[in-house]
């Protein structure tokens, strides 16, 4: 069983990163972003207090994160192991996350620092999309489908991009990051447990780097 935070502002490639150590170590891959979405798009009463929140590019409220990943990391599927993506991203959401993992005994075995450069984050950014049906990602200028419009993975036509990957709003992302989830970086490792690994690299590199930290 192996807990991993994985830490970086929008865009350093902590999903991609994430997905891959799920299926590498065949942990739980939890992304409070993912799970935030899946509530507005379901409407429910979170969702409508996430959404605006979410569209300007803020953060939601510690209150009602910490409350949706205390009820996830609860759940049978992570006793084998989970990677949080996306949490915690600021200093009280850090020290609630201590607290539940005390309370159930859980150890965390790795925090992850992804680290990156800012301009070069708002191009990654800006240019990602996915297929609407099976979720692979693509990029404009580094990653386009092999023929254009269609997915190389499942041949779909059809591709979404998020709501809030256009340039002001992720140039708040990246000011909500240096202001409130950079410091959360000296909390790790002030406790002695932060690695860094360089997400400038190629994807793959930043893959192997992972996995020489993770065992
Ligand atoms: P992400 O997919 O991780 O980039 O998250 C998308 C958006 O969801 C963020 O810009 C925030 O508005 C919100 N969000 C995700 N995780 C958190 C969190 N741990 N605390 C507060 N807001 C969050």
């Amino acid at each position: 069983m192996t807990n991993i935070i994985l830490l970086g502002p929008p865009g350093a490639g902590k999903g991609t990163q994430a997905a891959r150590l799920q299926d590498n170590l065949g942990i739980v891959h939890i992304s409070t972003g993912d799970m935030l979405r899946a509530e507005v798009a379901s409407g429910s009463d979170l969702g409508e207090q996430a959404k605006g929140i979410m569209e300007s590019g803020g953060l939601v409220p510690d209150d009602l994160i910490i409350a949706m990943i205390s009820k996830r990391i609860s759940c049978e599927d992570c006793s084998g192991g989970f990677i949080l993506d996306g949490f915690p991203r600021t200093t009280p959401q850090a020290e609630a996350l201590d607290e539940m993992l005390a309370d159930s005994g859980i150890v965390l075995d790795h925090v992850i620092e992804i680290r990156v450069d800012d301009e070069a984050m708002i191009q990654r950014i800006t240019g990602r999309f996915a297929c609407a049906e099976c979720g692979a990602g693509y990029h404009d200028d580094f990653h386009p489908p092999k023929e254009d419009g269609v997915c190389d993975k499942c041949g779909s036509e059809k591709f979404v991009r998020r709501a809030d990957d256009d340039e002001d709003t992720v140039r708040s992302r990246l000011q909500a990051y240096h202001r409130q989830t950079a410091p959360i970086i000296s909390y790790y490792s002030d406790k002695g447990g932060l690695s860094s690994v360089d997400g400038m690299a190629d994807i793959d590199e930043v893959t192997r780097e992972i996995c020489k930290i993770t065992g």
